[in-house]
């Protein structure tokens, strides 16, 4: 199928095409670039077009775009390698939520600074036990007085040691019995609050994103509760979905793809048959998240989505590697500055693209019993 755009989203995915192509000229092309590619410069710039929170409300400063428009800019951005990982999450997902659970003082404090480009913001949500298992996390939020007072331990945190805000999710009351669910509540929590220690994590492929977040008594103004005290499971699986449908799904290592691609053996039957094989998974993949971005897609199936979308990127990565034959083996990338690192920086990184965001397996189970009504395993 051959997909076109109108003439006017024409030229915006020309202007998009245009600017990612600069923004890896000045900033370098990054692998994973909504998540390993972080510039603070290139997210106020970004703001300042108008490129993130392109959806919000106008009223709130966003751009009341469509999410087509919003698609074709990211897209663009990610395919190119534009390092667009300072302003993602918060686009991404902390400002839908505030716009829809957060009171009318958060959306006017906290969505200007994400839509400039400003702030950075980080996920607290997993914990050493609680990582698929959400709601077995325990790190508790205590009222007292006006304020929450927050004990406990986030671990895999992109983010941790730059972000201004982390969007933490925490028990603030036992749940009752067989409803681990309630008792959960979202909390904005600035991260040079006293009481809050970082320690970053280095990856296997050498990256630095994510961290482990201590807090110990950490006193946060109840003003920064999201939603409803409580019961704001509900909220965090609505996050989730705008983390699962979207294109950084797909293209987090399509730059390295199209190196492989103008690298490999074409001429050789069994290379052929794999790049018709990935080729067609990418534009499935494509059409799964225009749906999801049309609104087209049945609640829940960015599960699937997700689960499609990221093992094509690993079946990618797969490719790469072989086409690289030993050379994937070499550990010191071609451009280590740019951020773009080694084939084989690139390789190990692949095993995160079922994890994060919520792992295939826990997402096949999703599938099975929310869409296709199977019986609940276990
Ligand atoms: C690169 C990266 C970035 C991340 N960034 C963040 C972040 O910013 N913030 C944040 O909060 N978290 C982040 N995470 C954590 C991520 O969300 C968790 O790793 C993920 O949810 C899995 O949880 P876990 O690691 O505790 O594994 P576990 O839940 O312990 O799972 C271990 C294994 O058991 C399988 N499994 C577990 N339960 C089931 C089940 N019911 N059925 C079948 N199989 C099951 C899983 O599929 C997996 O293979 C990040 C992870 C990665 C890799």
């Amino acid at each position: 199928m051959e997909m076109s755009w109108p003439a006017e989203l024409e030229a915006l995915r020309e202007e998009a095409d245009a600017f990612a192509a600069d923004a890896v000229a000045r900033f370098g092309r990054h692998d994973d670039a909504w998540i390993n590619g972080y510039s603070r410069e290139l997210s106020r710039e970004l703001g300042a077009r108008g490129w993130i929170g392109m959806t919000w409300p106008t009223e709130y400063g966003g751009g009341g775009r469509t999410p087509i428009e919003r698609f074709i800019v990211t897209e663009a951005l990610i395919d190119a390698g534009a390092p667009i990982a300072a302003s993602w999450f918060a686009d991404r997902q902390m400002g839908p939520s505030i716009l829809v659970y957060g009171t009318e003082e958060q959306k006017r404090a906290y969505l200007p600074g994400i839509l400039a480009g400003d702030t950075g913001w980080c996920i607290g949500m997993s914990e050493p036990d609680a990582g698929s298992d959400l709601a077995g996390l325990r790190t508790s939020a205590v009222r007292d007085g006006d304020e929450f007072v927050v004990n406990g331990q986030k671990i895999w945190t992109s983010f941790g040691t730059t972000a201004d805000y982390c969007y933490l999710i925490c028990r603030t009351s036992a749940p009752p019995d067989g409803k681990r669910h309630l008792g959960i509540s979202e909390l904005i929590v600035p991260m040079q609050t006293p009481g809050i220690t970082v320690k970053p994590i280095v990856d296997m492929h050498g990256g630095r994103h994510f961290c482990e977040v201590y807090f110990d008594d950490v006193r946060v103004p109840v003003a920064n509760l999201v939603g409803v005290e409580g019961e704001s499971f509900k909220q965090t699986m609505r996050q989730l979905e705008h983390e699962r449908g979207g294109i950084d799904r797909l293209l987090s290592n399509h730059a390295r793809y199209r190196d492989a691609l103008a690298k490999a053996d074409t001429t050789d039957p069994i290379v052929r048959q794999e790049v018709a094989a990935l080729e067609t998974g990418y534009r499935i993949g494509r059409l799964l998240v225009l749906r999801e971005t049309l609104k087209q897609a049945p609640a829940g199936f960015s599960a699937a989505t997700k689960t499609f979308c990221t093992e094509h990127e690993q079946r990618v990565a797969d490719f790469v590697a072989r086409v690289y034959g030993p050379d994937a083996l070499l550990w010191d990338g071609p451009d280590p500055a740019s951020g773009s690192g080694s084939v084989g920086q690139a390789f190990c990184y692949a095993p995160a693209y079922t994890i994060m965001g919520g792992t295939a397996n826990v997402l096949r189970n999703i599938l099975a019993e929310r869409l296709l009504g199977l019986p609940r395993a276990g």
